[in-house]
């Protein structure tokens, strides 16, 4: 595969293909949905406007809020007073709401990874000027919001369970100055509150491209201590997708990413390499997005979250079901119960037994569950009539049944 790779300050990039595809990866990045995406950048843009100064901004961050939350999420409203002093008004004196949803990691809760995008838009360079009502913003950036309601979904869909919490950002008031990425950085980087942030991966501006899928390339942005993240970016794209890279430092002040950055985060920034032309107009709208393209960034997007928040040196845990056990149950067919009780049963442990016993606790009956995953028969018609309980004890697990016996 051709790679375009810009060298900086006489900086010698060398990288050695020791790399090489995870298949649970390339599974996983495989179910990054192309409609889904497109649906997500056509809701977003059916708000008309999300520009920071516009009266619906919290009716947009709660939206989010909602998106995330389907997809298993914790998810709050983080507020912040929004005074740049750009408009001489208490127009510019206004709240403006973070989207923080969080995926809590089992084993290193407080270590975080923060994918980010803004959500916020504006249109300001036409004839038209009426971004109150008018921002569409589809690819600046409905697009990298589009992308990690995507990444949650395959997240929460497969039941992935990070090790480090994985948490999505969607930040208010970009445009005015990074100020929501401001704002929350300032706070978690507090004593009291302070997180250890591994990597930041932010995605602004990932749906324009015109060339042939042959000649698909994105930016990789990268900072300064970044290297290592930069890297595995570069080998994501090649392992990954079909995209063509091109790394720059080019722009990385101009995102959210450097408001983490300047706070000494890991971060990486990955936008598209042929800049929209409808860039801040009223012309931003999704009809000009190329979601083929959008899903390869996307991909390596979420390899990059999988790779930090969930395979890495904790440990792997590729899915919940290694961790946590699948949810056991126990099921009672028709009760009261005559002669013969029958239970069925979902995700047992094969060593699994059973105890029949009174409401005076004495043992009526037991043994081995014979089918762990299935439909299971004891004959009771020698029990007397009255209440009873069947307790299923499996490994680190005791299901208990009220059972009333009518013989
Ligand atoms: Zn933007």
């Amino acid at each position: 595969m051709k790679k375009i790779v810009l060298f900086f300050f006489g900086l010698v990039m060398c990288f050695f293909d020791l790399h090489s595809q995870n298949t649970e990866i390339l599974n996983l990045t495989n179910k990054i949905n192309q409609d889904s995406l497109q649906q997500n950048v056509i809701d977003l843009q059916s708000f008309s406007t999300r520009y920071a100064y516009s009266p619906n901004r919290k009716e947009v961050a709660e939206y989010l809020k909602t998106r995330l939350e389907d997809y298993g999420f914790e998810v709050v409203l983080d507020s912040f007073l929004l005074q740049t002093g750009w408009f001489p008004t208490a127009a510019d004196t206004l709240w403006q709401y973070n989207v923080i949803g969080e995926k809590q990691g089992i084993w290193a809760k407080d270590t975080t990874i923060h994918l980010m995008a803004h959500y916020d838009s504006r249109s300001d360079m036409e004839g038209f000027e009426d971004y109150f009502n008018f921002a569409p913003g589809a690819d600046d950036n409905a697009s990298g919001v589009a992308a990690l309601l995507e990444i949650a979904r395959v997240f929460h869909q497969n039941n992935i369970q990070p090790i480090k919490t994985l948490v999505i950002n969607f930040f208010a008031a970009e445009e005015q100055g990074l100020r929501g990425s401001w704002d929350r950085i300032e706070k978690i980087s507090t004593p009291i509150w302070q997180e250890d942030i591994k990597a930041v991966i932010n995605l602004d501006m990932i749906g324009y491209c015109t060339s042939d899928s042959t000649d698909y390339v994105f930016d990789i942005i990268t900072y300064d201590g970044s290297e290592a993240l930069t890297q595995m970016a570069i080998d994501f794209s090649e392992d990954y997708s079909i995209l063509q890279y091109n790394t720059t430092t080019e722009n990385n002040y101009a995102s959210d990413s450097y408001s983490f950055y300047a706070y000494g985060v890991s971060s990486v920034f990955l936008m598209e390499h042929e800049f929209t032309p409808h860039y801040h107009t009223e012309r931003d709208v999704h009809t000009t997005i190329n979601y083929h393209f959008m899903r390869e960034i996307t991909k390596v997007a979420f390899a990059l979250a999988y790779e930090c928040s969930v395979n890495n040196e904790y440990g792997t845990v590729t899915s919940i079901d290694e961790v946590i056990k699948p949810i056991s149950e126990v099921k009672i067919v028709s009760n009261p119960v005559s002669k013969e009780l029958k239970f069925s049963c979902r995700n047992l442990e094969v060593k699994s037994r059973y105890t029949i016993y009174n409401q005076s606790s004495q043992i009526i009956s037991e043994g081995r569950v014979e089918n762990p995953n299935g439909m299971n028969k004891i004959d009771i018609s020698n029990i007397n009539n009255g209440v009873y309980f069947l307790k299923i004890i499996s490994e680190n697990q005791i299901i208990t049944k009220k059972l009333i016996v009518l013989n």
